[in-house]
């Protein structure tokens, strides 16, 4: 038998792996695949194989992320389905059955979600310092300012950027942000979510200093945040490149996946 040539191989499973992803979303419905679809691309599971680049998640926070990422409905084992999240005295309370974790994900109360965002900051910036950066945090770029108008505080706007440092004589701006597109209220397209995210910061800060480091709670990558990253390490050897890339790729999994997981612990836990 004459052996098939190995491009044809690749080309032909590839073929097959698209088919049968195909077939696996439709079989779990239009919700479920936009789950899918945002927790998918490179990265966006590096949580459940850290190897020795970075250290493991905590056990508890492991099995919320893997639950979720295996589309459990509740993906808290005994969820007490009334949101426990605290700020000062008041308990959220609001009900969730079911519902992958949105409500627990989204809730502001306690400032989850600000938490996950922060910590992801020091990530990324602790990552280009290690690219040779020298990286400062919450940093105010007056020309970016916009102090005729006010921010939902009601104070002046003021752009305070999460990671900044200087690069060839310019001011290089890195905003964090995170998106969970596979929860849109509404029903937008899930995909749109990181795109969106990225025109969105564009557009308040205008200009080639900006980089905009969107990240989904599902863990999927923005197309930016990957571009930023690889231009720190593009002096590096092929090898090494790739190192470091995959080292991000954890870090910041390992981050986002476990602050996701610990809002869906804190909303779910048993009353105290
Ligand atoms: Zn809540």
């Amino acid at each position: 038998m004459q052996e098939e040539p190995k491009k044809t191989q690749k080309a032909h499973s590839t073929k097959i792996q698209v088919v049968a992803l195909k077939a696996l979303k439709k079989k779990v419905g239009k919700e479920n695949a936009g789950r899918m679809e945002q927790g998918g691309g490179k990265g966006a599971a590096s949580f459940m194989s850290p190897g020795d680049l970075a250290d493991p998640m905590t056990d508890p926070h492991f099995v919320v992320a893997f639950r979720r990422r295996m589309l459990f409905p509740e993906p808290l084992q005994n969820d007490k389905h009334e949101c426990q999240h605290k700020n000062g005295s008041k308990t959220c309370n609001i009900k969730h059955v079911a519902d992958h974790g949105r409500h627990a994900v989204a809730c502001q109360l306690g400032g989850g979600v600000m938490g996950k965002h922060d910590e992801l900051k020091y990530v990324v910036g602790g990552w280009a310092k290690d690219q040779g950066k020298r990286p400062q945090y919450e940093q105010e770029i007056p020309k970016w300012n916009k102090l005729g108008e006010m921010d939902s505080r009601g104070r002046p706007k003021r752009a305070i950027l999460d990671v900044v440092y200087w690069h060839e004589g310019r001011q290089a701006c890195v905003d964090v942000s995170l998106v969970d597109g596979s929860e849109l209220v509404g029903g937008g397209n899930p995909k749109y979510a990181i795109p969106r995210r990225e025109k969105t910061k564009h557009v308040r800060y205008p200009g080639p200093d900006l980089y905009p480091f969107v990240i989904d709670a599902r863990g999927r990558w923005g197309k930016e945040a990957l571009a930023w990253a690889a231009s720190l390490v593009r002096h590096l050897d092929e090898a090494e490149r790739e190192q470091e890339i995959r080292r991000l790729r954890i870090l910041v999994s390992n981050c986002v996946q476990t602050g996701v997981a610990e809002q869906i612990i804190a909303a779910g836990k048993t009353r105290e």
